[in-house]
Parts: structure tokens; C-alpha cells; sequence
């Protein structure tokens, strides 16, 4: 009986990992009464890990039923795990009505995976307009995946100052758009909020390349950025500094392989690179007007 846990957390826990499972379900059972979603979304997760998914599903409309808050949500989740995903979104369609936080965008996510795009857009607008603002980011995404970045630029830009969400994201948008003032403006005022990482982006897209490849040499003079040299070989060859490429190319050569085919992927990935070559060449990467990812 030694360091059998009292805590009835602990104790739960601790029953499953003894095969239990009995016994950890009536200690959940008696915290589930009379306590909130979370306990009942331990004890349904248990069951249904063991198999016992119409004892879950109980739960859940038993707790709804009680006016738990968050409970539509809560089995909503249970109903997409278990693969119901019609019934998963009818799920957070009713969190939706009894107006449970996050619900639209939850349910905008569940349509969107499941292939439902143009109702998870209106989903996600709506969430936008409730005053989710960072649902504009995951809305941002799913208009990239399709191509649209104008729509994407603009849900993202609906994200800007919601709690957590990063300002330089819609400067990338915008320069894909080729909307350089506007990504400019929006790198600065990633800089300004704090976003000390973006200051290469700004130069960069400002054209004051010099400036930016300063900033790269000094990262890569730090360990744990060897993927800046994909920034740093792009930076060079826009430049024509291809005498720089080379020698760095030749330091890299003797103990940073690694960071040698970033430095040349980067070069391939200014159109200077390609002068020279046959018209049909194309490269293995795609040639890009600003500065790439550093991945
Ligand atoms: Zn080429």
C-alpha cells in the first residue's frame, strides 16, 4: 500500500496505470457530480478508452441536460473523436446557439477538416465579427491553402491585435501580393509591438538588402541559425556579392555541409542565380522576390 496516492487526481490516475479501471472511474464519477466539464471530459475520455462509449455519450447529454457550461462543446469533441463527424457539428452548432466561447470557430475548424470549406468561411467570419478576432488567423490559413491571398491578407489583417496573435505573418502576405508598402508598414509595426525578429524582413523588403544581410552575419554568428544561410545566400545573390557566396561557400565546405546546401538553396532562389542558364531551367526551388523562410 506504500505510495498509493490520496488525491483523487493522483489516485485516478494512478488506478488506470494499476489496470484499475473500475476503480478509477467511480472516484472521476464522484467528481463529475456537481463539478465542471473538464472532470466529465476526464471521466468520458477514460470510458472511452475502455471501450465504453454509450456510458460516455450518457454523460454528456446527461450533463448538457444539467445546463453544465461548455457541455455541447465538450461532447461535440467526444462525438469528432469517436469519428461522428456529422454529429460533431451538429454538436457545435448547438454550443454555437447556447453561445459557449470559442464554439464558432471550433465548429468553422471541424467543417474545414472535414472538407466543408465555404460554410467554415462563413463560420469564421461570423466568429470574427462575435469578437473571436483570432479566429482571422486560422481563417488566413485555410484562403492560403486555396490560393487566395487577397482574402487571406485581409482575414489576417482582421487578427492583427488580438491577444497572441504575431503582426509579421500579413507583411508576408502582402509581399506575395506584391503589396510592398503595405508589407512594409505592416513590418514595422511587427518591430514596434516587439516582434524583434522581424527587422530582417523589414530591410529586406525595404531594399535595404545591405542592412538585412548585416542582420543575418550577426544571427549566424550565434549558434542555432544555420538556416539563415538560405536568408544569407538569397541576400547575396540579389546583391551580386557572388564573390561572398563563394568563400563562404568554401567555409562552409570543410565542416557545415548542412549549412552550405542552405546557403545554395537560398542563391537558387534569387532570379540572379538563373541568368545564365538555359531557358528551360527552373531550378530546384522556386525563385522568390523576397526574402525567403529561413527553413
Ligand atoms: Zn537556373
Amino acid at each position: 500500500m506504500i505510495d498509493e496516492p490520496i488525491d483523487p487526481d493522483d489516485r485516478a490516475e494512478w488506478l488506470v496505470e494499476q489496470g484499475r479501471v473500475d476503480e478509477a472511474i467511480t472516484i472521476l464519477e464522484a467528481r463529475a457530480r456537481g463539478g465542471d466539464w473538464l472532470d466529465v471530459d476526464r471521466l468520458t475520455d477514460l470510458l472511452m478508452e475502455n471501450g465504453r462509449v454509450e456510458e460516455a455519450e450518457a454523460l454528456w447529454r446527461a450533463a448538457i441536460e444539467a445546463g453544465l457550461p461548455r457541455a455541447y462543446g465538450g461532447f461535440a469533441d467526444m462525438l469528432a473523436d469517436a469519428g461522428r463527424t456529422d454529429e460533431a457539428i451538429g454538436g457545435w452548432r448547438a454550443a454555437v446557439e447556447v453561445g459557449e466561447p470559442r464554439a464558432r470557430a471550433r465548429l468553422a475548424v471541424l467543417l474545414a477538416r472535414t472538407g466543408r470549406v465555404d460554410e467554415a468561411i462563413t463560420e469564421y467570419w461570423k466568429a470574427i465579427a462575435a469578437g473571436e478576432a483570432a479566429a482571422g488567423v486560422r481563417l488566413a490559413k485555410l484562403y492560403a491553402r486555396a490560393g487566395q491571398l487577397d482574402e487571406a491578407a485581409r482575414a489576417y489583417r482582421s487578427a492583427i491585435g488580438a491577444e497572441g496573435v504575431s503582426r509579421w505573418p500579413l507583411g508576408v502576405l502582402l509581399e506575395k501580393l506584391g503589396r510592398v508598402d503595405e508589407a512594409v508598414a505592416a513590418y514595422r509595426a511587427a518591430v514596434d509591438a516587439g516582434e524583434g525578429h522581424v527587422r530582417v524582413r523589414l530591410l529586406a523588403a525595404q531594399g535595404r538588402l545591405e542592412g538585412a544581410t548585416q542582420l543575418v552575419r550577426d544571427m549566424l554568428a550565434e549558434p542555432g541559425h544555420n538556416s539563415s544561410y538560405r536568408r544569407l545566400g538569397w541576400l547575396l545573390t540579389e546583391q551580386r556579392r557572388f564573390e561572398e557566396i563563394e568563400a563562404e561557400a568554401r567555409l562552409l565546405k570543410d565542416g557545415n555541409l548542412v549549412g552550405l546546401s542552405y546557403l545554395l538553396s537560398g542563391a537558387q532562389q534569387s532570379a540572379n542565380f538563373h541568368e545564365d542558364c538555359p531557358a528551360d531551367c527552373k531550378g530546384s526551388v522556386r525563385v522568390v522576390r523576397y526574402l525567403p523562410e529561413c527553413r
